[in-house]
């Protein structure tokens, strides 16, 4: 119920899956209310910028944010990460233009975050309780929050091939579940896509090291699935990155088919926008006793 950052700064390095470019990432502990934060150590004067759906500037391949007069790529796997272990406040330092890529999950952010561990904070968290159901649509893709006393998320996927196909998956995201269920999770493509990025000059650091890839109704990466509906589970792990640029934990059942970056975003802008649908609440001190929700009014939403 109480606010958290992680316990001490923890830093790794890889390869940007867009930009091919070696980048360093550092999170530090930050104090309550600060959010997520993000900022480009590489660029002189630069400061940072609150991760939120309004600070969006990109939905194509990756989540983009503006970080001053530059931007912060593929933020959605750390997003999620932090989200998935509880953190609410963290400062991010990044040496280059995206989060690098890793093994295309979130579990090695997951595993490093872990270690560093989470301190608790003196003050409350907030979190979101839906009342009514909010819906977006767009085209045959569609997204929607259903009020729930849990954070819960089924999400479709359907795909004009022979492989992929359709899959859908449904997950009570309490306590480790994002952790044991989804962060394992990698990014996924096809070649001939694969193909078409590079001939534009984009997923220059792409690879079987990071990204599932499919070609003839095939798994190219040598290891295979690490799980039979690993795709899916990915577009979990995505729309909760995307979803916790809210800034609050969250009370709702999100179901989706198809939704992506774009969809997503908008959603979550949507979502924060519907202030008759919802309440912002801390938990009581005492879970057991009735009645003591504390209902707050919405804050800071612009
Ligand atoms: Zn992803």
């Amino acid at each position: 119920m109480f606010q958290t950052t992680v316990n001490n700064k923890v830093s790794f390095k890889g390869v940007g899956l867009h930009s091919g470019d070696d980048i360093s990432v550092t999170i530090s502990p930050a104090f309550p209310e600060t959010g997520i934060m993000f900022r480009r150590s590489d660029v002189t004067g630069s400061e940072y910028t609150k991760a939120s759906p309004h600070t969006v500037s990109s939905t194509q391949l990756a989540t983009t944010i503006n970080c001053g007069h530059e931007h912060i790529g593929t933020i959605e796997h750390l997003m999620a990460a932090l989200y998935g272990l509880g953190i609410d406040n963290a400062l991010v330092d990044v040496t280059g233009p995206e989060i690098p890529i890793l093994d295309g999950s979130a579990l090695p952010l997951v595993k490093l975050i872990d270690q560093a561990g989470v301190r608790q904070l003196n003050k409350k968290r907030k979190y979101l309780k839906f009342k009514k159901r909010i819906r977006l649509e767009k085209g045959d893709k569609w997204i929607e929050l259903i009020p729930s006393r849990f954070f819960k998320v089924t999400f479709g996927i359907s795909f004009d091939d022979n492989f992929v196909q359709e899959q859908k998956a449904f997950f009570n995201l309490s306590d480790n579940v994002f952790v044991d269920q989804i962060a394992s999770a990698r990014t996924f493509g096809f070649k001939k896509d694969v193909d078409a990025l590079w001939n534009m000059g984009l997923a220059r650091g792409g690879s079987l090291d990071n990204a599932v890839v499919i070609d003839n109704d095939e798994v190219m990466n040598p290891g295979g699935l690490r799980y039979e509906n690993e795709f899916v589970r990915h577009k979990i792990l995505d729309l909760v990155g995307d979803i916790s640029l809210l800034g609050y934990r969250i009370y709702g059942h999100i179901r989706a088919f198809k939704s992506g970056h774009l969809l997503n975003n908008i959603f979550a802008k949507t979502l924060l926008e519907s202030t008759n649908c919802y309440s912002i609440i801390e938990l009581p001190d005492h879970p057991a006793a009735p009645n003591t929700i504390l209902e707050l009014k919405p804050q800071g939403i612009s």
